[in-house]
């Protein structure tokens, strides 16, 4: 893997894509800066080494046009906090006044580019745009790992003008290491954990993982397309029943692997989807009609904790129920500490994919597992066995 260790970084521009696609609030103040500290270890080696970083970002999903509520200018104060030292900005990201800007940093010196999606070009992938890109810099890295899996002008395109002097930077570095980690050399018994609303979204992550899993749990609504399958009764819970005959063939082909497939037994039901919902726990095939399943059921809860605390490797991808509501939460929040208590033991512990990180984040749990991704539709492309264009770019 060829990371920013490998490069000659002094007096050089350095063209970073990073990911500061930060929350704004309507005062255009940083509600979440996760993303833009996740950078910091890049920028500062960067700064550290005799180099000029120059940085680039989308923000949010302008119209291909300038808009002031999408200017990257909003984050320069805390970016030069962070960093703790001063931020120059450009008002475009290409163009004559950017190019004098960026041939005047001295070494050390920190440059921001104005948001790249108010061209067109940059979603385009347009070689063009990446050229004009490319004339700010002798080097280029990779750090957005959240945009890996898109063949934009700044993740994918503009590589190619750096056919030697480019490179992964630290954070995209910890996401592969990790990922590579729970795919190809897993410590056994390695048991994934699948929850969320829906199995469509996760059938291509579920195949690639019964090759290489021991335990395979689902959880959340995607439970009840199994059930269905299976020819339980269902109530009004979520069931994708286009999907029945797959949900069937992933029951079948989890016996051939000899991967343990772990369908919840009971779960938690109520008469509409609401917190303040009459409830009642059920077995998972005997919803009455006019009740759906929210969250896993006592009995299912303590089955997956039995089965994450003998687990080596642990991979979650996906809440066990609706866990955004209180009476729903308990199986997220059960099996968010299980795995804690499973890290603390040894087992090594990847949580991906959004909601799964926004309950380990609710439940104060982010440093008690072993890493936490930060790309959702990358990770999970990633995972899933594709190759993605932002990493490829820097990998040929
Ligand atoms: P996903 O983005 O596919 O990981 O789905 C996450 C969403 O699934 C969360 O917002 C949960 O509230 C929702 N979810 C989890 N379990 C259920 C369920 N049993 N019924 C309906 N929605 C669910």
């Amino acid at each position: 893997m060829r990371t920013i260790d490998d490069l000659i970084l002094s007096g050089k521009k350095v063209l970073i894509r990073v990911d500061f696609n930060v929350p704004l609030n309507d005062k255009f103040e940083i509600a979440d800066d996760t993303r833009i500290r996740a950078a910091l270890p890049t920028i500062q080696k960067v700064i550290s080494s005799g180099g000029s970083p120059i940085l680039m970002s989308h923000l949010g999903r302008p119209k291909d046009a300038y808009e002031l509520k999408f200017s990257l200018k909003h984050i320069v104060p805390h970016l030069a906090e962070l960093v703790g030292k001063e931020v120059q900005f450009a008002e475009d990201c290409i163009g004559e006044k950017t190019q004098e800007k960026a041939k005047a940093l001295k070494p050390g010196d920190v440059l921001l580019l104005e948001n790249l999606r108010f061209h067109k070009e940059e979603k385009k992938g347009d070689e063009e745009f990446s050229g004009e890109l490319a004339k700010l810099a002798d080097v280029y890295i990779n750090d957005a790992f959240g945009t890996a899996h898109r063949a934009h002008a700044s993740t994918t395109i503009v590589a190619k003008f750096f056919p030697h002097e480019k490179a992964f930077g630290y954070l995209i570095e910890k996401e592969l290491t990790n990922m590579d980690k729970v795919l190809n050399n897993p410590a056994k018994p390695f048991t994934a954990i699948m929850g969320g609303a829906k199995v469509s979204d996760k059938i291509l992550l579920i195949e690639n993982l019964l090759e290489r899993v021991n335990n395979l749990i689902i959880g959340g609504g995607m439970t009840y397309t199994f059930i269905k399958a299976l020819g339980g009764k269902t109530g009004n819970s979520i069931v994708e029943e286009d999907k029945l005959y797959l949900a069937t063939e992933l029951i079948k082909k989890a016996k051939e692997k000899n991967v343990n497939l772990i369908i919840p037994t009971d779960n938690v039901i109520a008469d509409k989807f609401d917190n303040e919902a009459n409830t009642q726990t059920t077995a998972t095939d005997d919803i009455p009609e006019g009740w759906m399943g929210l969250d896993i059921g006592p009995e299912t809860i303590t089955k997956l904790k039995e089965v994450i605390h003998t687990s080596k490797t642990i991979l979650w991808n996906g809440p066990m129920g609706v866990f955004e509501m209180s009476s729903f939460q308990t199986g997220t929040k059960s099996i968010a500490e299980a795995i804690a208590e499973a890290t603390s033991k040894g087992a090594f512990s990847l949580i991906g994919g959004g909601d799964s990180v926004a309950a380990i984040n609710k439940y104060k749990l982010k440093d008690s597992v072993s890493y936490v991704s930060t790309g959702g539709g990358a990770m999970l492309e990633y995972m899933e066995g594709k190759v993605l264009p932002g990493i490829a770019a820097i990998k040929e």
